[in-house]
């Protein structure tokens, strides 16, 4: 509870900016064939990850934010990726940034996990911008009144 209070305080003063990894940074389309089927795959889907390439409008999308807000990352991805995940953001030109994973236990839709993460970054008051590709994610975030970044292909948005 302790980390969760230094980190709220260090937030409360600035701005935050979201960033989805997957669709958004990460080009995941060579994987996601492993979801085509019914029961989806994503043990094969999230094994691929460290195969991305990176979607260069989300790169720079991040380091302009970084400008003049704090990024953080907001993935649904599960925390035993968090190790790839890193090394890949800094393989590719990412400076180290925060990052918000869902735990490995957790079957919970993605809208729902992304908003209980952002409601704990400060709700829309602090969060004044998110970027994902889920029009799932999209439409609940906005309803909840975050302003949102609709990212329909790599590296184009709506
Ligand atoms: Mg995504």
């Amino acid at each position: 509870m302790l980390n969760d209070g230094d980190s709220s305080a260090s937030l409360s003063s600035s701005v935050v900016i979201v960033f989805d990894i997957d669709g958004v940074l990460s080009d995941a389309r060579h994987r996601e064939h492993h979801l085509a089927g019914r029961p989806r795959d994503w043990a094969a889907f999230f094994a691929a990850a460290d195969q991305d390439t990176v979607i260069e409008a989300g790169r720079v999308a991040v380091l302009e934010a970084m400008s003049g807000a704090e990024v953080v990352l907001v993935s649904g991805r599960p925390e035993r990726l968090r190790s790839v995940t890193v090394d890949w953001l800094a393989r590719h030109g990412f400076p180290p940034l925060a990052l918000h994973l869902r735990s490995d236990s957790d079957r919970r839709p993605a809208p729902v996990v992304k908003a209980a993460i952002l409601d704990q970054l400060g709700g829309p008051a602090i969060v004044t911008e998110v970027h994902d590709d889920d029009a799932a994610v999209v439409e609940a975030l906005r309803q909840a009144g975050y302003a949102v970044v609709h990212v329909t292909r790599p590296g184009e948005v709506s």
